[in-house]
């Protein structure tokens, strides 16, 4: 199927953990999405039978009057009826849960990071490895289920992976250092305490170095005979939270297998388009990486917007004094690093006929 692919009608979806940052950010994303329609919402015991209006501290724009007067739901697959699930659930309960739902035969697109290393679960950004979807038979085949799960990464992978992944592609990357500055949003709501980030800075996210780097390897894998094949590259990250609201930057140093100057990286970025299958979808942005020639960017405050906060902007690319490259990353965190990127996954899913009919 083509990227013109048009259901005859939209499918109904539910959104899980609809009441926290990136649940908030599913119901913007899919309020007038034309594939899918939002025909539940869930969350907590704390969150359930009110109206959603209600449930839900909401932090952005308008709240579509429409899932505002929804009643919100257990988070039980037999309470849930749409046959896909947009999980934006807590870790502490996303392992149970999303097992539930697809054991129930319901396809999860998941944000937390409970599955994304399991061998038979795909960790997908649709530009750089839609191949990996293949994973879905043999998780099928070995669970037993048919439904599936499908999980995006860590969004500060999302963005550090869509960067770097012509430079894996073109060269092979041989070693990789990152440091990033990370947004508040990324730790959900109400998040950090405001007197512990106005100001200042935290050297210290619990988990996401490991998460981050691991990623990394599945990421930027290769799909052969039902399992990724893994870079030969050493990956080493440091993780910090800044008080940025919306937008994760990352300032990255690289070598290759072979020697790669600036202006080699600058040409493989500006060639490189992603999988054909992951372009014309409705949420693809005109490019996934933009790339800035302006010293001074990319900036949250300016940038994290671009491609309706699917475009990662790359810029200061330049030589290092240590490895062959250094550059600098930046993209939405909650929206190309979680409910966006899961958008896309099942866009991707829908157009290459992995949905069935609505
Ligand atoms: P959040 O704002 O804290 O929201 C958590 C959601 O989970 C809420 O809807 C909450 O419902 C629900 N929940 C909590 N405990 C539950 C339980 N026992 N049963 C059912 N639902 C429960 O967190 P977030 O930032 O949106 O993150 C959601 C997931 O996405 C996490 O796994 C996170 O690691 C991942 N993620 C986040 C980002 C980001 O940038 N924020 C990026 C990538 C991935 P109530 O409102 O009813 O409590």
């Amino acid at each position: 199927m083509t990227a013109q692919f048009k259901p005859a009608k939209r499918w109904p979806v539910a959104i899980l953990g609809a009441t926290g940052a990136v649940g908030q950010t599913f119901v913007r994303l899919l309020a007038n999405h034309p594939w899918f329609e939002i025909a539940e919402v869930a969350a907590s015991e704390r969150s359930e039978g009110k109206p959603y209006a209600e449930a839900a501290k909401w932090l952005e724009g308008t709240m579509p009057e429409a899932i505002g007067r929804m009643t919100v739901l257990p988070t039980d697959p037999a309470r849930v009826s749409a046959p896909i699930v947009f999980s934006a659930l807590d870790s502490s309960v996303a392992g149970t849960a999303e097992l539930a739902f697809a054991k129930a035969g319901k396809l999860v697109l998941s944000n937390a990071k409970n599955f994304r290393m399991e061998p038979d679960v795909p960790l997908v950004i649709p530009e750089v490895n839609a191949s990996h979807l293949q994973l879905i038979d043999k998780q099928r085949r070995e669970r037993g289920w048919t439904g599936a799960i499908v999980t995006n990464a860590n969004c500060a992978a999302t963005v550090a992976a869509l960067a770097l992944a012509p430079l894996e592609q073109e060269f092979g990357i041989d070693k990789l250092f990152m440091m990033t500055m990370q947004a508040v949003s990324g730790a959900g709501y109400p998040g950090v305490p405001s007197l512990d980030i106005l100001g200042n800075v935290i050297p210290y996210i619990a988990d996401e170095e490991p998460k981050f780097e691991k990623e990394m390897f599945k990421l930027l894998g290769r799909y052969e005979n039902d399992s990724i094949v893994l870079p030969s590259m050493k990956v080493s990250a440091q993780c910090n939270r800044v008080p940025v609201e919306h937008g994760h930057t990352i300032a990255i140093a690289a070598s290759f297998h072979t020697r790669v100057t600036p202006a080699m990286a600058i040409d493989a970025i500006r060639a490189w388009k992603g999988d054909p299958s992951s372009r014309s979808l409705p949420s693809s942005p005109p490019q996934a990486i933009s790339l800035t020639d302006d010293p001074s960017r990319p900036q949250p405050r300016r940038d994290v917007n671009a491609g309706n906060g699917m475009t990662v902007t790359v810029g200061r690319v330049r030589e290092d004094t240590i490895l062959d490259i250094r550059m600098v990353a930046m993209g939405h965190n909650t929206i190309r690093g979680a409910a966006g990127g899961s958008v896309l996954n099942a866009e991707l899913l829908a157009a290459t006929g992995r949905l069935g009919s609505a």
